[in-house]
């Protein structure tokens, strides 16, 4: 089987892999579409008198049809409306089950059918509660359906990566996220031990065509610069984890390009304030081997593995470096930017940084989802990753 340079390296450190699994990040966009409701008037008739009826809503409500709502089905069976839409006409209307319901927006009927003769009984009208956003997801769009009312799914995500391309991409990270993050726990206790930062730590992997993986640089994380500190907050915040790590990534890239005159002593100048050179052994196995392909641009389409998830700080450097996606251990509801969701704490950030129409580059982010829980001996909360 190939394997990638750095592959024997990691056999050597005697890793054990995590136990767990990988759980896409919700965007910004999908959080706000599933809570997106709207009221409409829900009508029901008989399906010979149906062009009349819309005909008068349309008139009635001309600004209902500035609406997008093609994911939903603009007519449907009384059989198939949800069970609460279903009981409240019952209740109205017990002996015409026969009946089509009509929503009031965006129906489909035909135009060339022939007016039914006026009738002197009203017909019933409801106000009902509808998603506005296209589901994203099958099972969204059955839930919505058994709740709301019956839409259609048509495998496609306006409001964040497409399904296809997402599941395609989990695949790939999920066979070697357990090793990837094992041995970035490894580069935050490396780090820890010396006084360096807190016990973060991040691995940068390049993916070749055949599908290998190569990790092209480890870091810990180095604010404290080797003085410590009891306050995980203070330091030098260019020496956070992922800021070294992409700083090993530019030096060694400059130093496997032959066509930079000098690359290989500017490669070698001694520590900066961004500590992107090796601090111990563990970074400088990595950052030794020449493994990343020349000629490359910043980070683009490098994965990044983290044992938390990254301040806002790091995550738009991952964002600007133009990572192609990032696997995080531990949730920073508080510091970390990835996230979405706000959770129970209401001072969480909730930005969800990779994957902003505004911001000029996306990214898949994953959290980590260990089998264990109680297996994660410190969550960090509090500090800024
Ligand atoms: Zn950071």
């Amino acid at each position: 089987m190939a394997s990638s340079i750095s592959t024997q390296l990691i056999e050597d450190l005697d890793i054990k892999p995590l136990s767990g699994k990988l759980v896409p990040l919700k965007t910004k966009g999908e959080l706000e579409a599933e809570t997106d409701l709207i009221d409409v008037h829900v009508v029901a008739v008989n399906p010979r008198r149906a062009t009349d009826v819309v005909a008068l809503i349309k008139e009635t409500f001309p600004a209902s049809r500035d609406l997008e709502l093609a994911h939903l089905r603009g007519y449907t069976k009384f059989t198939l409306l949800p069970a609460q839409l279903r009981s409240r006409f019952e209740a109205l209307i017990p002996d015409e089950r026969e009946e089509v319901i009509l929503s009031s927006l965006n129906a489909h009927v035909d135009g060339n059918e022939k007016r039914p003769p006026a009738t002197p009984s009203p017909p019933v009208v409801l106000t009902s509660t509808i998603p506005r956003s296209t589901p994203i997801s099958a099972a969204q769009a059955a839930g919505w359906s058994e709740h709301f009312w019956p839409c259609v799914y048509k495998n496609t995500n306006p409001y964040g990566p497409h399904p296809k391309i997402l599941s395609q991409s989990t695949a790939i990270v999920d066979a070697d996220a357990p090793r990837f993050l094992a041995l970035a726990e490894r580069a935050a206790q490396a780090c820890h031990a010396s006084n360096s930062g807190p016990s973060v730590g991040c691995v940068v992997v390049e993916r070749r065509k055949d599908g290998i993986a190569e990790v092209v640089s480890v870091a810990g994380d180095a604010r404290y610069g080797g003085v410590g500190s009891a306050n995980s907050c203070a330091g030098n915040v260019m020496a956070h984890a992922v800021m070294r790590a992409m700083g090993m990534v530019a030096r060694k890239r400059l130093r496997v390009d032959e066509d930079v005159q000098g690359a290989g002593e500017q490669s070698a100048e001694e520590q900066s304030a961004y500590m992107d050179l090796p601090l111990n052994e563990l970074e400088s196995k990595f950052f030794a081997l020449d493994n990343i392909a020349p000629r490359g641009y910043l980070c683009l389409n490098l994965e990044i593995y983290l044992t938390h998830e990254p301040c806002v700080m790091c995550s738009m450097a991952i964002l600007h470096g133009r990572f192609a996606s990032c696997v995080f251990r531990r949730e920073l509801p508080l510091t970390g930017a990835l996230t979405t969701s706000k959770g129970k704490d209401s001072n969480s950030l909730g930005y969800g940084l990779f994957w902003h129409q505004e911001l000029n580059w996306k990214f898949f982010a994953w959290k980590w989802l260990d089998s264990d829980v109680c297996g994660i001996e410190d969550d960090g909360s509090g500090v800024h990753a």
